[in-house]
């Protein structure tokens, strides 16, 4: 579904990407894991074209999206919550929803706010609520729901558990177990949260320093030595 081709990402004179080849199949969850600073929101970035490849190719579905704008891409059905959550803090939490639904079909706006609200209740308890005042975890929720607005068929999602309490992170992944499972969507996940994204996972890639090194079922990323010594010991 998604074909990640020998993609090079610069900023400047710094090569984030080095050349990665990343596959994801309908259906799937993928998780990408690797350390601070290994490329990982900068392959979101490329896929969702707000940076751009200097080489390689990203096709979804079959299609050529290198290079395209980040809305073009929204509409072929790719939809990102990124990193740090990015919610709009002075507008309420339905207003940030609406913002999620603006490539999409009207018709079907209703529709997606019910599955954002029973996948979130808690965001339907705060729906007139100001983004900015909602807790961690809620502006996640809030994140992911407002990604889920427009419908996508592949879900970008950018360290969703980043800094936030274990029972919380339980949630999160819970949710988005149920988006693949019952909402059919594709999945690929970025996570430093390596034992959680892993279990979770049909599929991981381990990114160090802006290439592939790894890959694997999530069972056998799990399993594998040099993964439990650099992702898993301690965590
Ligand atoms: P983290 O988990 O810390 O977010 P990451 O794996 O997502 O890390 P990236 O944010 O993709 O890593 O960064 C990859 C490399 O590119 C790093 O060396 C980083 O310093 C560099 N980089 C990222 N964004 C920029 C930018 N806007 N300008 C210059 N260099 C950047």
């Amino acid at each position: 579904m998604l074909s990640v081709k020998g993609v090079h990402t610069f900023y400047g004179a710094i090569e984030a990407l080095k050349g990665v080849d990343v596959e994801v199949a309908e259906g799937e969850i993928v998780t990408l894991i690797g350390a601070n600073g290994a490329g990982k929101s900068t392959l979101l970035m490329t896929i969702c074209g707000v940076t751009k490849a200097r080489r390689g190719t990203v096709s979804f579905t079959g299609k050529d999206i290198t290079g395209k704008r980040t809305d073009e891409i929204v509409r072929h059905g790719i939809a990102c919550a990124p990193e740090g959550r990015r919610i709009f803090p002075r507008m309420t939490v339905r207003e940030n929803l609406q913002m999620g639904a603006l490539t999409s079909d009207p018709a079907r706006y209703d529709h997606n706010l019910e599955v954002a609200y029973t996948l979130f209740p808690r965001l339907k308890e705060r729906e007139n609520q100001r983004g900015g005042t909602l807790s961690g975890g809620e502006q996640q929720m809030l994140a992911i729901g407002r990604a889920l607005m427009s419908e996508p068929r592949l879900l970008l999602l950018d360290e969703p558990s980043l800094g936030l309490a274990p029972l919380v992170v339980k949630q999160i992944f819970e949710a988005i177990r149920q988006i693949n499972a019952e909402r059919r969507m594709t999945v690929l996940l970025v996570e430093q949260n390596a034992h959680h994204a892993l279990r979770l996972a049909n599929r991981g890639y381990v990114l160090v320093t802006g290439q592939i090194t790894l890959t694997g079922t999530g069972k056998e990323l799990l399993e594998n030595p040099e993964v439990k010594a650099a992702y898993l010991e301690g965590g």
